[in-house]
């Protein structure tokens, strides 16, 4: 069957260089970068030149990389850490639009007796600036704020939220597994102390991702073991994956002009063609800032789920919202905190493109999906009435 996958901000496939630099990792390069010997010591070359690599795309320096299993985790580190750090302060500041890696995690920690402020958004998921700044305390230990939303696309002014932050002295924390690959990240440029990216987001392998901390910022390691990265994290380094991070982080920089031109032209095109064949549609998010590859469409009356089981008879894959929220029918917390009614964000689907993505792909959604579309809302009473 045709495959049309238009699903990259749930996950990549690996490139083939990534895994061609991998292979070796698992039959040659097997030594512990801890141990004496000679294999251990390959192991660990292969380990500093991955860290430099990964520590290029953020313009940061190698020992500012801490090495992790995922997104998920560097998210829980960072703010864990924030608050172990300054035991007096018990304020954490987020939005209502996070991904559940930090979303879930302020949740339970108000469990834990924590207060948080979720800072809403506007119908285009514009942050109010006005409301995250009037939050600020000095009980507040952290604020985290991603930078690309998943869902959306939506590029929050990351630069402005963490100067201000900063003039008060707070811990600042972006979650950049969306923006990391696809957009310019300099943490020379904005003041973060700690910044979060995932592998698999950019082509590398799963189970590999990297916290960013910058230098002399106060921490208190998530994993607790061993003395690799510096006694930041327990645990025999993923080596393998590190590897592929490294090269991923190489070609993503050399893909970058790519992803911003063609890509986003690709983008465009899709989403205007879209909107324009299929009434009743519209486009989510802030459509001036915004990464991109990605796009968030809804088609009103009818079930995202029905949408998605459709296209992949014709063998396009794209994703309801978020793909770590499939699975439950609840429209996703981003769409409800952008006010988007309720009819419309559960017919709402998200194309990711990626630099493998072509005009050919392109056309052919543009192609199938308007049936798809009409052949739903036949079958829909909700649209009978609208
Ligand atoms: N943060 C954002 C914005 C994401 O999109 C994701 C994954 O979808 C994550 C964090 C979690 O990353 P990982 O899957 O590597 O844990």
């Amino acid at each position: 069957m045709k495959t049309v996958y238009v699903d990259n901000n749930a996950t990549t496939k690996v490139d083939g260089d990534v895994l061609k630099e991998m292979m070796p990792c698992f039959t040659d390069i097997y030594g512990n970068p801890s141990s004496m010997h000679h294999k251990g010591a390959e192991s660990g070359d292969v380990l500093k030149l991955a860290r430099k690599r990964v520590a290029s795309i953020l313009n940061a320096q190698p020992d500012e990389l801490i090495f992790t299993s995922c997104g998920s985790e560097s998210n829980n580190t960072a703010i864990r850490s924030a608050l172990r750090m300054n035991p007096g302060k018990n304020h954490i500041v987020t939005t209502m639009v996070e991904h559940p890696a930090v979303k879930t995690l302020c949740e339970s920690l108000e469990k834990e007796g924590y207060q948080t402020t979720f800072v809403p958004v506007d119908s285009k998921g514009r942050l109010d600036l006005d409301k995250l700044y009037a939050s600020l305390s000095d009980d507040t230990a952290i604020v985290s704020v991603m930078w690309a939303n998943n869902e959306t696309g939506t590029i929050f002014p990351i630069r402005e939220i963490a100067k201000k932050v900063k003039e008060r002295g707070i811990l600042f924390h972006t979650d950049a597994v969306q923006a990391v690959g696809k957009i310019p990240v300099d943490v020379t440029d904005i003041p973060f102390d700690m910044l979060s990216l995932s592998g698999h987001k950019l082509h590398a392998p799963k189970g590999v991702g990297a916290l960013y901390l910058r230098n002399k910022t106060r921490f208190s390691p998530f994993l607790i073991g061993g003395h690799q990265e510096h006694g930041k994290r327990g645990g025999t380094e993923n080596l393998a994956s590190i590897v592929g991070l490294g090269r991923a982080c190489e070609l993503a920089l050399a893909h970058m002009n790519d992803e911003n031109t063609r890509v986003k032209k690709l983008r465009d095109k899709l989403e205007t063609r879209l909107t324009a064949k299929i009434p009743k549609s519209f486009i989510n998010g802030d459509q001036e800032h915004r990464l991109p590859n990605t796009t968030s469409i809804s088609f009103e009356f009818i079930e995202g789920e029905a949408i998605l089981l459709m296209m992949n008879e014709d063998g396009i894959c794209a994703s309801s919202g978020s793909a770590c929220t499939s699975g439950s029918l609840e429209p996703s917390h981003v769409l409800r905190a952008m006010g988007v009614p309720f009819t419309a964000a559960h017919g709402t689907i998200r194309f990711s493109l990626c630099r493998y993505n072509t005009e050919d792909e392109v056309d052919y959604i543009i192609e199938k999906l308007p049936p798809v579309i009409q052949k739903l809302r036949d079958m829909s009473p909700f649209w009978k009435e609208n």
